[in-house]
């Protein structure tokens, strides 16, 4: 497995694949769920990529940048295990310059559920994807639907920006507990992982719901709200959604989303179903 930390290499090592490349972009420490995009990038592609980049554009100013695990050796490990063909590491110094360009999200899908409550986070993530894309010219990229609005606004960005290139959105992958996985979960405590627990339950409860047939979007958030409201959980929103974001009224197979994002102490998770 190569280990590349300079663009100048990375894009070296690029020209000298002449093979189908499949692309995995983390943030490390990786878990299941980035292993499961590892796969299946491996499965569809000749070559594997996978970068790790804590990008601090992403990060709002009083968010968990500095606290974010970082646990590079283990990583590294990882995706030696996993069959990956090379690991890019680049430096933030080399990422970015000052004063730079920067993108914005669609007015319509940046700036509610998540892009609410952190109005630029959708701006860095266009930002490091697009260097990264351009740095490794993937044919294939891989993401989790565990960040539902993340895929769908760059899915938005490879068809606007006329990217050649394929985004393939891959399923969320949870812990025996049935919590979606994330390298933020660390944070929870014994206590609090328990009352997130709730959070999975809610979307267990909502699609037994919607497989007794029911439809009416409206009557499933009200129903998702109340078994949300326990002691020590805060929900956030739980809506459901078409894939512009826009709110539904009516389940339609293959284009509704159902979203759930809540604070457990300090912690925000994500969670959501897509049917
Ligand atoms: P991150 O390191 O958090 O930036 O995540 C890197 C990629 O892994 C993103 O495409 C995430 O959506 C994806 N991912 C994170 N958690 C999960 C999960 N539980 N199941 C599937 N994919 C995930």
């Amino acid at each position: 497995m190569e280990i590349i930390k300079t663009i100048a290499e990375m894009r070296e090592y690029r020209r000298s694949i002449q093979a189908i490349v499949g692309f995995v972009p983390t943030m490390g420490a990786l878990h299941e769920g980035h292993l499961s995009l590892m796969r299946r990038s491996e499965s569809e592609s000749e070559c594997s990529i996978v970068s790790i980049f804590v990008n601090p554009t992403q990060f709002g100013a009083n968010e968990d940048f500095d606290k974010y695990p970082r646990t590079l050796e283990k990583d590294l490990e990882l995706c030696e295990k996993e069959g990956v063909d090379a690991v890019f590491i680049p430096n933030v110094n080399e990422m970015y310059k000052n004063d730079e360009i920067t993108l914005n999200p669609p007015k319509k899908m940046g700036y509610i559920f998540e892009g609410f409550d952190r109005p630029t986070h959708f701006s860095g993530v266009l930002q490091v994807v697009l260097k990264l894309f351009n740095i490794i010219r993937p044919h294939k990229a891989f993401f989790g639907q565990k960040d539902a609005q993340q895929v769908l606004i760059l899915q938005k960005m490879v068809e606007q920006f006329f990217l050649n290139m394929e985004l393939i959105p891959c399923p969320i992958v949870r812990d025996s507990d049935g919590l979606a996985l994330s390298s933020r979960n660390i944070y929870l405590s014994d206590q609090e992982r328990r009352i997130a627990l709730r959070i999975p339950q809610t979307i267990e409860l909502i699609e037994s719901c919607i497989q007794e047939g029911e439809t009416n979007a409206k009557k499933l958030e009200k129903k998702a709200f109340e078994n949300l409201h326990i002691e020590g959980l805060e929900p956030i929103y739980a809506s459901f959604v078409n894939h512009c974001l826009e709110p539904i009224e009516k389940i339609v197979w293959d284009q509704s989303i159902f979203l759930i994002t809540a604070r457990v102490g300090k912690t925000r998770l994500l969670d959501n179903l897509w049917i």
